[in-house]
């Protein structure tokens, strides 16, 4: 396959999700990581997810860390927190549910309150286990669920987290760049994402966007060496842009472009009203063919929705998926332990041309085998 090749499929997946031939084009040179050409690049990637944040340079600063998103929430937590502190975790979702895991496997104290996965996290609930737990220290919540589609409101929980005098930790993994997320003004300490999501970079590190004063607090913490967050900081620091370990020199000029993209789209306002522009005509097309939403409108997030298989009607998951890839579309099995689901996501090069062609599919696929 040549570079101008369009792709055979798209992703409907949300991360890695379809990238533009532009920012893949980047991956072709190979670069050296303490070239001054190339901490040049990191220093700019570190600054621009900065603005994005509308966080200020004195009081914040991005680390980036090799990896997937989950090794980005995992440096978080396993370096953040202290012997004597507690999290508490509203959970929601996988992506909640795996950082209890991660809290768990490090012997951190934890507190989890649970929520309905088509719940969001009600701020009064969070109060009451507070109430109930007062050696809680940190609270760390997931933005937007991609389990389920559901964003979760950032704002109440933000309130709690600033009148208890917590931490306060935001895997905004799926949600940034598309959601505005002012880390600034929610008093976020540390918020975490990925090269994968909706920057529409591929993927091999994860960013963290970290308030200067609540990192250097941290140092010493760290539960690991490779993760350890205030030693990659430091070296990036120290060094005007130098990674610690080998850092993923394609994934890093893949994203730099991806950034500059995103900027020529408008900035994260627009990428989110395409988005959510997309989300909404694929629910309002998928719910007229019979597959409801699982989320409720008022809690769904612009960015993946999860749908129920239609009732009396078998549907054959697998059949399905290789049926649409077939016919240049990848959609995503269901995350839910006691529903029968799917997930379309629609972020990355997805267009509303796309979407009026998945549509097409899936009423050409009823139509043939959902009778
Ligand atoms: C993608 C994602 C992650 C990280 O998952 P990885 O598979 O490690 O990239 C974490 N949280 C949320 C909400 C996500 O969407």
């Amino acid at each position: 396959m040549t570079i101008t090749d369009p792709n055979t499929y798209k992703l409907l997946t949300p991360g890695p999700l379809t990238t533009s031939i532009s920012v893949r084009k980047e991956m072709l040179v190979d670069r050296c990581t303490w070239d001054d050409d190339y901490k040049q690049m990191t220093q700019f990637v570190r600054r621009e997810l900065l603005k994005l944040a509308h966080a200020d340079e004195s009081a914040y600063s991005t680390v980036l860390m090799q990896g997937s998103g989950t090794f980005g929430v995992e440096s978080v937590l396993s370096s953040a927190a202290g012997k004597n502190d507690c999290v508490l975790v509203p959970v929601n979702g996988a992506y909640s549910e795996r950082m209890c895991q991660i809290l768990e496997r490090h012997g951190i104290a934890y507190v989890r309150e649970d929520f309905g996965w088509d719940e969001r996290v009600d701020a009064t609930r969070l109060e009451d286990a507070l109430a109930a737990h007062p050696e809680v220290t940190i609270l760390s919540i997931v933005h937007n669920e991609t389990t389920s589609g559901l964003i979760n409101d950032l704002e109440s929980v933000s309130r709690v987290a600033h009148e208890h005098n917590l931490m306060f930790i935001v895997d905004a993994m799926s949600s940034f760049g598309a959601v505005d997320v002012d880390v600034a003004a929610l008093g976020i300490d540390f918020l975490i994402s990925s090269a994968n999501k909706c920057i529409q970079g591929v993927p091999g590190f994860s960013f963290i966007i970290a308030r200067r004063a609540t990192l250097e607090a941290t140092e010493g913490r760290a539960r690991t060496i490779s993760l350890d967050l205030h030693a990659q900081w430091r070296t990036m620091q120290k060094d005007d842009g130098k990674w610690r370990f080998t850092s993923p020199t394609h994934v890093v000029a893949a994203f730099a472009q991806a950034l500059k993209e995103l900027h020529c789209e408008g900035g994260v306002a627009a990428r989110g009203r395409r988005y959510s522009a997309s989300n909404k005509k694929l629910r309002e097309g998928m719910r007229a063919l019979g597959f409801e939403p699982f989320v409720s409108e008022a809690f769904q997030g612009p960015i993946i929705t999860t749908f129920l298989y239609p009732q009396g009607r078998t549907l054959d998951f697998h059949h399905m998926h290789g049926w649409l890839k077939e016919h240049g579309y990848v959609i995503y099995p269901g995350k839910l332990t006691d529903r029968d689901t799917f997930r379309i996501g629609n972020i990355g090069e997805i267009y509303e041309d796309d979407v009026e062609k998945i549509l097409a599919l899936f009423a050409q696929y009823c139509e043939e085998f959902l009778k």
